[in-house]
C-alpha cells in the first residue's frame, strides 16, 4: 500500500488523539527514515529522543532477534536474567542501588510518585503526601502524571485531578522553598525541560534544590525520561549539575526503541516497596530488557559520550551561525544533543517545509524548534540538515 492508502485506512480506524503529519513511516536505518512511498528523510527528531542509537541499531536488532527466539515473556512471578542484567548496568553506572521496570515514562513517574508517598507515609505519617513540580513541566498523560504536569492544556477536561500536586516556576529555587510545607513529601523536576521548549536551568539551581530538599527531608525526584541515556553527553543529565537525586525515572531511549520505563533509587527508599506494593505485567519483560542491555552497553562504550558532546557543540555552533543571519531566531540553547532554537515566530511552517524537503524536525511550545537527533549523528549529517534548514529559513 502507498502512503495515501495507509492514511485513508488510518482515518477510518485510528482514534484521532494525535495531530499526525501526513507521513507514513515504513523503514529506518541510522539517522534516516523512509516513508511508504520510498521517500527518504533525515531524522533529527529520533522518535522524540527515543532512537538515541538511530533506527534499527544492529546491536539492538541482534539482541531482540536472539531474545525473541529464547523467551519473550514470562511475568514478574519469576526472575528474569536480562532484567537483572539491566538493573545491574543502570545501578552500577548511577547513584542508584535498585531498579523497578515498567513500560513507559508516565508509568515510571507513577512508580516514583507511589514510592515517595509510601516512603513518606511510613516515615512521617499520612499527612505527608504532597509533591511539588514545575510549571510548564511534562511528566506524562496518566491521571497521576498529568496532575503532576504543570500545563493546563494537558489537564483540561480531565477533572477532578489527583489531589496533592503544587506547581512552582521552574529555575526559581526560592519559589520552590516557599512552597514546601509539612505536607510535602517530594519535589519532582526535569533536569532540562523537554516538552516546554528545551529549558536549561541556571548552573546552581539544582544544587540549591538539593539543599532545600535535604533541609526539609523531602525526596528529590528527577524525571530523566527524555534527557537520560546519553542525550546530554553524560549517561544521566544529573551528572551535569553536580547533584544526585533520590529517585530517577527513565524511559524513552532506554531500550533503543523498545517500550520500557524504569525507576531507580537508593536502598533506603527502595525498601518502602515490599511484595504487593506495586507491579506491572509487562514491566521489564525479557524482550525489552534484552534490547535495553544492548542499548545501554553501546552508550557506555569508551568514546561514545565524548562524541555526543562534540556533535552537540558542533550542532549548537552551526545553529548559532543562523542566529546571526535571521532576526526571528531569538536563542540557541541546550546541552549535548538536546538543543532548542527559540523563534519569535511560530515554527509549524518550518516543520512542514522540512517534511517536503526530507527533514524531520519538531517544534515544541509553538515557537521552539527542537533538535534531538540520534546520538550517532555525524558531522556530515549535521551539515546536510543545516543546508536544508537554511534553504527553508531564507524563504520565511
Ligand atoms: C515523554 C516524557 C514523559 C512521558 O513518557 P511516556 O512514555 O509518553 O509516558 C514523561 N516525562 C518526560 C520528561 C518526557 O519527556
Amino acid at each position: 500500500m502507498n502512503s495515501r492508502e495507509w492514511m485513508e485506512k488510518a482515518d477510518k480506524y485510528i482514534m484521532r488523539n494525535y495531530g499526525r503529519y501526513p507521513i507514513v513511516a515504513a523503514r529506518g536505518k541510522g539517522c534516516r527514515l523512509w516513508d511508504a512511498d520510498g521517500k527518504e528523510y533525515l531524522d533529527f527528531l529520533a522518535g522524540i529522543a527515543v532512537n538515541n542509537l538511530g533506527h534499527c541499531h544492529p546491536r539492538v536488532v541482534e539482541a531482540l532477534r536472539k531474545q525473541a527466539g529464547e523467551l519473550i515473556h514470562c511475568s514478574n512471578l519469576y526472575h528474569i536474567p536480562p532484567q537483572i542484567e539491566l538493573a545491574e548496568l543502570l545501578c552500577e553506572n548511577s547513584f542508584a542501588d535498585k531498579a523497578f521496570f515498567c513500560n513507559s515514562g508516565a508509568e515510571a513517574n507513577e512508580a516514583a510518585i507511589k514510592l515517595a508517598r509510601k516512603y513518606s507515609r511510613e516515615k512521617y505519617g499520612p499527612e505527608r503526601f504532597e509533591i511539588i513540580t514545575a510549571s510548564e513541566s511534562f511528566h506524562g498523560r496518566t491521571m497521576a502524571t498529568l496532575s503532576a504536569t504543570g500545563q493546563e492544556k494537558i489537564q483540561r477536561f480531565f477533572d477532578p485531578l489527583l489531589h496533592g500536586f503544587t506547581h512552582v516556576p521552574y529555575n526559581d529555587a526560592e519559589a520552590l522553598e516557599k512552597a514546601v510545607t509539612s505536607r510535602t513529601c517530594a519535589v519532582m523536576l526535569e533536569p532540562i525541560q523537554g516538552e516546554s521548549g528545551v529549558n536549561v536551568p541556571s548552573a546552581d539551581y539544582f544544587r540549591e534544590i538539593r539543599r532545600i530538599c535535604d533541609r526539609h527531608s523531602v525526596l528529590l525526584i528527577f524525571d530523566e525520561v527524555q534527557v537520560g541515556m546519553g542525550r546530554t553527553g553524560h549517561l544521566f543529565a544529573y551528572e551535569h549539575f553536580g547533584v544526585e537525586p533520590d529517585i530517577m525515572t527513565l524511559a524513552k531511549a532506554l531500550a533503543g526503541g523498545a517500550p520500557i520505563g524504569a525507576m531507580l533509587t537508593r536502598d533506603e527508599f527502595a525498601s518502602a516497596f515490599t511484595p504487593g506494593s506495586h507491579g506491572s505485567t509487562f514491566g521489564g519483560n525479557p524482550l525489552v530488557t534484552a534490547a535495553a542491555v544492548a542499548a545501554v552497553q553501546v552508550i557506555a562504550e569508551e568514546g561514545f559520550l565524548r562524541r555526543v558532546l562534540e556533535m552537540g557543540n558542533y550542532l549548537r555552533d552551526r545553529l548559532g551561525e543562523l542566529k546571526g543571519r535571521y532576526p526571528f531566531i531569538t536563542e540557541v540553547r541546550g546541552i549535548g544533543l538536546m538543543v532548542g532554537m527559540g523563534l519569535s515566530i511560530p515554527g509549524a511552517d518550518i516543520i512542514r517545509k522540512g517534511h517536503e524537503r526530507g527533514l524531520l524536525l519538531n517544534c515544541t511550545h509553538d515557537t521552539v524548534l527542537r533538535f534531538v537527533p540520534p546520538l550517532v549523528v555525524t558531522r556530515e549529517e549535521i551539515d546536510e540538515m543545516m543546508m536544508i534548514l537554511d534553504g527553508i529559513l531564507v524563504e520565511i
